[in-house]
């Protein structure tokens, strides 16, 4: 596949829309560009103001698990009984999730388990390298950082669960070493005493800061003659010889078009004859702004499964799995209990002084923890990237090269068919 800066010939009269400027559509829009396409940018927002606007920043390559698995659903009543629990189901939404919930439980059959997770090992393991590609490409190599990931539990009773996980992950090449409580406080000093032990992830990465990543690779594309629109797009169609974009009462005619419209897909492709089961699954963030409150990485937690991620900006508590769609406003509390898993871990955080700010972005989640990376399957000028759940910083430079790579009629470095559009 070719990453190259120089335009590729043959492409150079061709002209894409790329729809959504989050982090995927940024990197596909950049990436289409080094192809030789002439691109524009298409998003109602300024770019990576959607779910990549808030995220932890963190490159999680280990999460090679799908999200629905028969352990997920053993744990399920538990986590919604539990009011500081990591998952949500608003009652006000739970008649429009309930058909993606079924999906969801049906992908916890084994061997669809089993592919899922083939196809999130496929994209992990190409992920980083994907990015120091398109990183290095734009001159910002240093968004990316070893940072490695810690995983701790406060339970020693939880130490075969340690154990068991680091192996299984071994089993799938993931490396990682079960360190003991005075190896953590050695690596996190800040961390609380509570902490039993924990997986240490030494060859993990993470990027400085989510919203300026997408700032530079945006202002990349831009350099390069990127045309960008800020407006909704209403409707997309295509034929044989163009892709016809409404936007604004006006259509734009394009040579190809790619949707990256993250949580907002469903509705696009609706309208082009595709259904897809694609859910917006609610997530939070609290920001923490303290000079001296200190991280060397990201800090994940079994137990209380958040995570919290050293920015440029501070510290960055995320966590919740709260299926609540597109409409449905923030739910307060979930900030409070950021704020008391946060606390419980790092003791320095109960400063009432802190400065501190809350979000919620709308994760794009498949039943089956796969995105979509594929094309129209009668339309092959329309293609789509989107649907990467909890990792969508991670596979958003790989996302990109497959698409294009499709788009410009290569044939793929990884097969691409797990990730078919009309695979439900
Ligand atoms: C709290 C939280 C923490 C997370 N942490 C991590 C992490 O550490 N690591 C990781 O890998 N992932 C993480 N994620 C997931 C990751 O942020 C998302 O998967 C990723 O940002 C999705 O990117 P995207 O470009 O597909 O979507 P988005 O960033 O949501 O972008 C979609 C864009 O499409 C635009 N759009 C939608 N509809 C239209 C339309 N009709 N017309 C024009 N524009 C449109 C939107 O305005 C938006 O800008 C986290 C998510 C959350 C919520």
């Amino acid at each position: 596949m070719r990453s190259s800066r120089a335009p590729q010939p043959g492409a150079s009269a061709q002209t894409v829309a790329v729809v959504g400027a989050g982090v995927v559509g940024l990197c596909t829009a950049l990436q289409a560009q080094r192809q030789g396409y002439r691109v524009t940018l298409i998003d109602r927002d300024a770019p990576g103001q959607g779910a990549s606007f808030g995220n932890a920043g963190y490159l999680a390559t280990e999460l090679i698990d799908p999200l629905s698995s028969g352990k997920t659903l053993r744990g399920a009543l538990a986590m919604l009984l539990d009011p500081h629990g990591p998952l949500a189901l608003p009652l006000g939404y739970l008649h429009r999730s309930l058909p993606w919930l079924l999906r969801f439980v049906a992908a916890a059959r084994p061997a669809q388990v089993a592919r899922s997770r083939d196809g999130l090992l496929a994209l992990n393991r190409a992920a980083l390298p994907a990015w120091r590609r398109c990183l290095a490409d734009i001159g910002a190599s240093q968004q990316l950082r070893q940072s490695g990931y810690l995983l701790v539990w406060e339970s020693a009773g939880r130490l075969e669960e340690a154990r068991a996980h680091a192996r299984y992950l071994q089993q799938w090449g993931v490396h990682s070493e079960l360190v003991d409580a005075a190896r953590v406080a050695q690596l996190e000093p800040a961390l609380a005493g509570t902490v039993k032990h924990a997986l240490y992830f030494p060859e993990a990465c993470q990027v400085r800061e989510p919203y300026e990543l997408c700032r530079q690779l945006f202002a990349a594309f831009e350099a390069r003659g990127g045309c960008f629109v800020q407006q909704a797009v209403e409707h997309l169609s295509a034929d044989a010889q163009q892709v016809r974009v409404q936007i604004a009462g006006t259509a734009l005619s394009v040579d190809r078009a790619v949707i990256c419209a993250g949580a907002w897909s469903k509705k696009l492709l609706q309208g082009t004859g595709i259904e897809v089961p694609l859910e917006a699954e609610r997530g939070y963030h609290l920001s923490l702004d303290s000079p001296v409150i200190r991280l060397n990485r990201p800090i994940g937690s079994a137990e209380r499964r958040f995570v919290i991620s050293p920015l440029d900006s501070g510290l960055r508590a995320v966590g919740f799995t709260e299926l609540g769609g597109l409409r449905l406003k923030p739910i307060r509390r979930r900030g409070k209990t950021l704020r008391r898993h946060s606390q419980a871990l790092i003791p320095a955080l109960a400063d009432p002084s802190l400065q501190t700010s809350e979000w919620m972005g709308h994760r794009p989640t498949l039943p089956d923890s796969l995105p979509v990376i594929d094309r129209h399957p009668q339309h092959a000028r329309l293609l789509f990237a989107f649907g990467n759940q909890h990792l969508g910083l991670t596979q958003a430079a790989i996302s990109a090269e497959l698409v294009v790579s499709l788009m410009a009629g290569e044939t793929p470095p990884i097969d691409l068919r797990p990730y078919r559009v009309d695979r439900f």
